[in-house]
C-alpha cells in the first residue's frame, strides 16, 4: 500500500473529526478546510471546523460562518484534530483546543512546518493545502462534486497568485484541469476572490502614505500604523504595491495590531532571497517568496531589523 493509501485508511479510521487552521485564515486555509469537512462529511463522518471569523469578503460567497462551529458548540471530545496550512503549532487559531482531541494529523505545505503532529502529511511541493486536499478527496470520493471542486479551486488559485507564481508546477495545472473538468466556474471564481469592501479603500490610501526605503530600493517597507486598523484588517494583496518596484528584493507590509506588537509580511520580489529564514527566526514562518511573522516591540526596532536584512544568497 502506499504512503497516500495508507493515511487514507488511517482518515477512515476515524469518526469524529475537528478541523482548525491558521490564525488570519486565507482563501487556501479556509477553502482547504471547508473543502475537507464536506469531503468527510460524505462519507458520513461528524465534523466540526473552528476557524477565525468573520469571514473575508472575498470569499463570503462561498463559505458560510455556518460552515464554522462557534466555541460553545464544539464537543467533548474529537477523535482527532486535523491541522490545515500551518506550519507552527504556536500559529493555529484555537490552537488549544488539540486537549479535545485524541489524535492530531497536520496537513501543510510550508518549509518551515515544524511537524507538530502525530502524523505529519507535509509536501512542500505542493503550490497550495489545497493540493493536498485534492488527492485526499479524490482518493475518498473518486469524482469531486462542484461545490467541493469550487473551494479547492479557490484553495490553490489563492496560494498562486491565480496559477501564476513560481510554486505553480506541472501538478498544479493538471488539478486545476481536473477541477475544471468536476464543473468549477473558473471566472466566476477569479472575479469573487478578488471583492474587497469599500473600507479597503481607506486602508489602501494609508498604505501608501508610509512607504520606507532601505538600500537603494532593494528593501521597501509599508508601514500601517493608524488607530483605524488593527489585526482584522485586511490587508491582503497591498504588499503588491512594493514588491513589484523594479529593484526590489524583499518587500515588508507592517501592521500594527496592538499597543505592544505588529504583524509582519515578506516577499521576497525578484530575487531568491528566502524569507522564510528571516520570518523563522523571528517565531513566524512561511514559504521562501511569502512569509510572516508577528513581531513585539516598537515601530523603529522592527524598521531596524528590515533594514539589515541580508540580501546576499
Ligand atoms: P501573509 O504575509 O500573507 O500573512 O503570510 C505569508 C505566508 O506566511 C503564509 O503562508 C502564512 O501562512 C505564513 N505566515 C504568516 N505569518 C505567520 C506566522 O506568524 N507564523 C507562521 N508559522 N506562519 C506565518
Ligand atoms: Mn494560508
Ligand atoms: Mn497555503
Amino acid at each position: 500500500m502506499n504512503m497516500i493509501d495508507k493515511f487514507i485508511k488511517k482518515l477512515e479510521s476515524y469518526n469524529s473529526f475537528l478541523i482548525i487552521t491558521h490564525e488570519n485564515p486565507d482563501g487556501d486555509a479556509l477553502g482547504s478546510s471547508v473543502a475537507l469537512k464536506r469531503t468527510l462529511e460524505l462519507i458520513g463522518k461528524e465534523v466540526d471546523l473552528y476557524a477565525q471569523t468573520p469571514i473575508p469578503v472575498n470569499l463570503e460567497d462561498l463559505i458560510k460562518e455556518s460552515d464554522i462551529t462557534s466555541l460553545d458548540d464544539l464537543k467533548t471530545g474529537y477523535d482527532v484534530c486535523l491541522c490545515l496550512d500551518c506550519s507552527s503549532e504556536d500559529y493555529l487559531f484555537g490552537g488549544n483546543l488539540k486537549n479535545l482531541c485524541g489524535d492530531m494529523i497536520v496537513i501543510d505545505h510550508h518549509v518551515t512546518n515544524s511537524r507538530y503532529g502525530d502524523i505529519n502529511m507535509v509536501s512542500e511541493k505542493a503550490s497550495a493545502t489545497g493540493e493536498l486536499i485534492f488527492m485526499i478527496s479524490s482518493a475518498i470520493l473518486g469524482t469531486i462534486p462542484k461545490y467541493i471542486a469550487s473551494l479547492l479551486y479557490v484553495a490553490i488559485s489563492t496560494d498562486t497568485g491565480s496559477f501564476s507564481y513560481s510554486n505553480t508546477t506541472p501538478a498544479t495545472h493538471i488539478i486545476g484541469a481536473k477541477l475544471l473538468k468536476c464543473g468549477v466556474e473558473q471566472g466566476k471564481l477569479s472575479e469573487m476572490v478578488k471583492l474587497k469592501d469599500i473600507t479597503s479603500l481607506f486602508v489602501r490610501k494609508k498604505s501608501l502614505e508610509s512607504i520606507y526605503a532601505f538600500k537603494e530600493n532593494q528593501i521597501l517597507v509599508m508601514v500601517l500604523d493608524d488607530e483605524n486598523i488593527n489585526g482584522e484588517t485586511d490587508t491582503e494583496g497591498l504588499i503588491d504595491a512594493i514588491r513589484y518596484i523594479k529593484g526590489c528584493k524583499v518587500a515588508a507590509l507592517v501592521k500594527r495590531i496592538d499597543d505592544e506588537s505588529f504583524k509582519v509580511s515578506l516577499r521576497s520580489g525578484g530575487s531568491e532571497v528566502d524569507v522564510s529564514n528571516i520570518a523563522h527566526h523571528y517565531g513566524g514562518g512561511g514559504h521562501k517568496k511569502a512569509a510572516g511573522f508577528t513581531f513585539k516591540g516598537s515601530k523603529n526596532e522592527i524598521l531596524t531589523i528590515i533594514k539589515d536584512i541580508d540580501l546576499e544568497v
